[in-house]
């Protein structure tokens, strides 16, 4: 089958790829099923339903302890019991905001691969889906992180007898229930689940590095100085990094809990993982059934390997959103703009870098 001509293509209908998409049908690019546009666009989201990572959070993340979230643009999250589960709440308003702007989202739609179609650096990226094939003149790649949870490896692991978990497989407290839980990672969802678990279970905490508390609010110029921090790095092609390596961990009401309860009591990393527990560099033995690893995401961007695009140091080379190496390719959600905040403001800009690019092409050929 020949490939479908499109003018953009967004990977993935989380809330980087719906912020693109509500600004690329504002700016008069049509939905791809509609047909006959002058220009055209579709999101592919390889999720069955609307909600992006958000219908795969914990159960125990509420509206009240998820970190504050940013609505879509152009309509507001309606007011939600605090209470309230965001793996609920969330993809419900995300698919009340697809149907209210009549987003053309395909689901489940998953890319596996983008390349260029030659090597005109003006002709199109071919996005090869496990259905059609598309062929677009950009790419916004809005793919988050949570398909791929980064689990570091230490000797030992596969010999564990208990049980290994990530916390993309968390589902709630009650399944620890009387057992012993190490628990590894100083992030912010390290915390929230060693305050979570150590209510029914006895918990050991262990980090890399003694996290960095911070007394104060994260003002704005210590927010403004730490995406800037983030900017640079993927500018030069460096791995973003954790969000807590720039922002430090603020003491949130579940933090400050865990210190009441005298649960917050941070070891060193483990050396090495045996059967039964983990051994401690002083030699010592922590006897555990459960190894929750904490230890966060890495962007999903296989995908993109035809493209060639992957820096020696594991990066790619991005800059306002924009790869460096591939201009019809956008970034999102990646880097500095990790956030709900950031997204919104990526899809934005994304567009508008897209429609400076088509009036610059519309100037050429005038000239020409
Ligand atoms: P996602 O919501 O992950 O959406 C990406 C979409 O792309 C998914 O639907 C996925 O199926 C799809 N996709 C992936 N690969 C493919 C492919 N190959 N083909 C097609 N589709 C694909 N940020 C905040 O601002 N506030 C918070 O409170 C907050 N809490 C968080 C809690 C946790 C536990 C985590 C892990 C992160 C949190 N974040 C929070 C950061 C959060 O991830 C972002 O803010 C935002 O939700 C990410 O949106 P996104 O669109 O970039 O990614």
């Amino acid at each position: 089958m020949d490939p479908v001509p499109v003018d953009v293509v967004v990977i993935g209908g989380g809330q980087a790829g719906l912020s693109a998409a509500y600004h690329l049908q504002h700016r008069g690019f049509t939905p791809l099923r509609d047909g006959a546009g002058e220009r055209t666009y579709v999101v592919l989201d390889a999720n069955p339903a609307p909600g992006g990572a958000w219908q795969h959070r914990w159960q125990s993340l509420r509206m009240a302890t998820v970190n504050g979230i940013h609505e879509l643009p152009g309509h507001a999250v309606p007011p939600a019991d605090p209470s309230a589960a965001s793996r609920e709440v969330l993809p419900a308003y995300f698919a009340d905001y697809e149907e209210r702007f009549a987003l053309d989202v395909r689901r489940p739609v998953r890319v596996t691969a983008v390349r260029r179609a030659d090597e005109d650096p003006a002709g199109r990226l071919l996005v090869e889906t496990d259905g059609a094939t598309f062929a677009a003149r950009h790419v916004i790649n809005a793919t988050g992180t949570w398909t791929r949870p980064f689990w570091p490896r230490y000797p030992g692991q596969e010999r564990f007898r208990g049980r290994q978990l990530h916390v993309a497989d968390y589902v709630s407290a009650d399944e620890f229930a009387g057992k012993r839980v190490v628990i590894v990672g100083a992030g912010v969802s390290g915390v929230q689940l060693l305050d979570e678990i150590s209510h029914v279970a006895d918990t050991f905490w262990v980090t890399r590095c003694e996290p960095d508390w911070r007394e104060d609010d994260f003002d704005i110029p210590a927010r403004v100085a730490a995406i800037a921090g983030v900017e640079d790095r993927v500018r030069r092609g460096l791995p973003p990094g954790s969000v807590i390596s720039v922002t430090g961990m603020h003491w949130t009401p579940w933090a400050r809990a865990a210190q009441a309860r005298g649960v917050l009591v941070r070891h060193p990393m483990f050396t090495a993982i045996e059967e039964d527990g983990v051994r401690m560099p002083d030699g010592s033995f922590e006897p555990a059934d459960v190894i929750l690893w904490a230890t966060g995401f890495r962007p999903a961007l296989d995908h993109l390997a035809p493209l060639h695009l992957r820096t020696p140091e594991g990066g790619f080379r991005v800059e306002n959103g924009r790869s460096i190496d591939e201009p019809r390719l956008f970034l999102i959600g990646y880097g500095p703009s990790q956030s709900t905040v950031g997204a919104n403001r990526a899809g934005r800009d994304a567009v508008r870098a897209i429609i400076a690019d088509e009036a610059d092409e519309t100037a050429g050929a005038l000239v020409a």
